[in-house]
């Protein structure tokens, strides 16, 4: 019988979206009725199982899936045997201890001997030991944020993207712990079979990545300003050049990293470009 690769995404919740979306970006597409558990691709050799992201890790450990994607917090809190295969970039966010807006806060030691509410016991834990601090952790598993206010811890360790959530129970963020976004995990045993299909999938995601961390970028140039402009554009061998029906000018085409984007324009203004257009990629091989 011919393997199909089983992924498993969160079923409903701040990850689950941007799997699908990614999935789909790899050109792998199924059916998802929203109340399926279960959905099975119909052009790649696929299934997808749908849960809640604390049992994601587990799963894959048992081989039950072969793959999931799930929060590198929940990753490293569940602590399973499994490979991190790929980070994903994707729901970035950090857990950190937050106290009292009202409380002065001098430094880790302030968390001596204190109560604090998490749903990160492990990852708290590692926070301590290495600050050589002891508190009592109060495992809670959701709405940990509210614990102060109703007297049932001192501090909070939670997950923050904005702060707002804190800051609207009178709390204020005082340290980050660790730093997490989206991650592939897999199974250790996987078949070959499997693995290769993992590899494609794997080939998939950097294509995406590569096209969305990338522009490709269209100017028209005068003769002369021709070789700082290509200096300045290094593409991914080398820029286009093209002349234009207009004698003397050419159209230069490349391709420029998201993050040089703005500096990159800057320059190439001053060396003489006119006309430039910045044109999104969706895949890149690279
Ligand atoms: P489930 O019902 O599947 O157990 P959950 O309530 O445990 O879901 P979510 O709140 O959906 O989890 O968050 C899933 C993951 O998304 C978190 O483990 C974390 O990695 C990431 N995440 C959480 N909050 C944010 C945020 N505010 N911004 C970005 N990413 C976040
Ligand atoms: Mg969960």
């Amino acid at each position: 019988m011919k393997d199909i690769l089983r992924i498993a995404i969160q079923k409903s919740g701040r990850l689950s979206e941007q799997s699908i979306k990614l999935i789909n970006e790899c050109g792998i597409h199924f059916n998802n009725g929203k109340s399926r558990l279960k959905a099975v691709s119909y052009n790649f050799p696929a299934e997808f199982l749908f849960l809640r992201d604390d049992d994601i890790p587990g799963y894959v450990e048992d081989g039950i899936a072969d793959l999931g994607i799930v929060g590198e917090n929940e990753m490293v809190e569940k602590d399973k045997d499994i490979l991190l295969v790929k980070r994903l970039g994707f729901s970035k966010c950090r857990l950190s201890l937050a106290i009292p807006r009202d409380k002065e806060y001098p430094g880790p030691h302030y968390f001596e001997g204190k109560n604090i509410a998490t749903s990160y016991t492990r990852i708290l834990n590692q926070f301590l030991e290495k600050q050589q601090l002891s508190a009592q952790i109060h495992e809670i598993s959701g709405s940990v944020e509210i614990a102060p206010s109703i007297g049932l811890a001192d501090a909070v360790c939670d997950i923050v993207s904005s702060g707002s959530t804190l800051l609207s129970n009178g709390l204020k963020e005082v340290e980050t712990i660790f730093r997490s976004e989206a991650v592939l995990i897999g199974n250790k045993a996987a078949s070959e079979q499997k693995k290769s299909l993992i590899d494609q999938l794997v080939f998939r995601i950097n294509s995406v990545q590569a096209g969305q961390g990338n522009k490709y970028i269209l100017l028209n140039a005068p003769e002369e300003s021709i070789d700082a402009i290509v200096d300045l554009l290094p593409g991914m061998r080398s820029p286009t050049v093209v002349p234009l029906a207009t004698k003397g000018w050419h159209s230069i085409h490349s391709v420029v990293q998201e993050d040089q984007f703005w500096e990159v324009i800057e320059k190439l203004r001053e060396a003489g470009a006119e006309g430039i257009l910045v044109v999104p990629i969706e895949k890149m091989i690279v």
